[in-house]
């Protein structure tokens, strides 16, 4: 049909396996719908915002597990490098993408060969590991950048030891393969430790005392993630910091704004999870009989609120990970529990029936359950 050619019996029926595909999409549930305007927005928002502040920004895709169809966006809007801690994230990605990959989660000794194949950069706190490294890229005849990590109190990834940090940068800058890039640190993720501006002087300082013992400057400080970007409004991060991996601002953009009141326009649902309603029943809100464990081994709270309009929806923790974290966009709803495959809500003052839709904003669990869930049809706007 394209082109203005003769239309026949196989135009025909393609047109009716589309017809049928679009009408089927419209009305599979649960979905996940991408909004692809909405995180093109908050990626411009941010790339210019660091960009003024003189740092560069490696854009973390894992928290939607690196579709094909975000990293293809964030490349045609100009990331040049992209952040993974899974290596068969950054596999994918070059093998149709011309782009500079990193990877977050320091290596395991069995994907050596992998890291230096795919990744262009790595970030690292064990020394064999980085000799690994260097043989294969001697084997592979090429070479492999790395970010040395230390701990700044967190206690996930990194050096502890500041003086075995600079004794390993010492011997790293020796290697015939390895190219040491610069040192960072990773805080808000175990030990839910904010970056300040102590703990950011502390790794300028470690990452000076380095220069002066390779007598170079390092190309890289890297100061975290998006938890690192209130400092930046404070104006205290230190201006030696010149390289944040930012993913969840990106492609959320819920807790600069929620959790550290960061007032840049970004938008917050560029990912909505859409689930049917399957029970619409009068309830009452305390359980009843002998109380013991839910679905998954807790002893959960309940409180009684006495009857209430209760609805199931089919969508459950296999899709979502956590009930809480789900913001429904009627605020009349509330979240009250799930299970593996069911979510139950309070729709009190409301005139839901059955097979009705309920849209939900999420945090950034339900993100990187949804996405990798098999059941949850993925939708892409924009
Ligand atoms: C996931 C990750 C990031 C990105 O964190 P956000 O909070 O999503 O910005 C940065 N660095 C490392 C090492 C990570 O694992």
């Amino acid at each position: 049909m394209v082109g203005g050619k003769r239309t026949g019996l196989g135009d025909f029926i393609l047109l009716i396996i589309v017809y049928n595909k679009v009408k089927m999409e419209v009305s599979m549930y649960p979905r996940l719908e991408i909004d692809k305007n909405k995180i093109k927005n908050n990626l411009n928002v941010l790339t210019t915002f660091l960009n003024k502040e003189g740092i560069k920004m490696t854009s973390v895709i894992k928290g939607c597990a690196s579709m094909n169809q975000v990293a293809e966006l964030y490349v045609a809007c100009g990331s040049d490098s992209l952040g993974s801690s899974r290596m068969s994230h950054l596999k994918r990605i070059k093998s149709f993408l011309d782009i500079e990959t990193m990877l977050l989660r320091i290596p395991m000794l069995s994907e050596i060969e992998d890291v230096v194949k795919y990744a262009d950069i790595s970030l690292n706190s064990e020394f064999q590991t980085i000799q690994a490294l260097n043989q294969a890229c001697k084997e592979q005849k090429t070479s492999h950048d790395i970010i040395l990590m230390m701990d700044l109190g967190d206690l996930r990834e990194g050096y502890f030891d500041v003086d075995e940090m600079i004794e390993v940068a010492k011997e790293v800058e020796r290697m015939n393969h390895i190219n040491l890039k610069g040192i960072g640190a990773n805080l808000s993720c175990y030990g839910s430790i904010r970056p300040t501006c102590d703990n950011m002087t502390q790794l300028v300082e470690v990452a000076e005392m380095i220069e002066s013992e390779l007598n170079r400057k390092l190309d890289i400080i890297s100061g975290g993630a998006t938890s690192t970007i209130p400092l930046i409004f404070e104006g205290c991060l230190p201006s030696r910091i010149n390289h944040l991996r930012i993913g969840e601002s990106v492609l959320l953009g819920r807790e600069l704004g929620e959790f550290y009141e960061c007032d840049l326009p970004l938008e917050t649902d560029s990912f909505v999870i859409k689930a049917e309603l399957v029970e619409l029943k009068e309830k009452p809100s305390y359980p009843i009989g002998e109380m013991l464990y839910d679905a998954f081994g807790n002893k959960p709270e309940y409180i009684d609120y006495g009857i209430q309009k209760r609805g199931i929806l089919a969508i459950g923790k296999q899709d979502i990970g956590s009930h809480e974290k789900l913001i429904p966009k009627d605020d009349r709803i509330l979240v009250v529990g799930s299970s593996s495959d069911h979510l139950i809500v309070a729709l009190d003052d409301t005139d839901y029936i059955l097979g009705d839709v309920i849209e939900f904003e999420l945090y950034y669990q339900p993100m990187l359950f949804a996405v990798l869930s098999s059941d949850v049809y993925k939708v892409f706007k924009g």
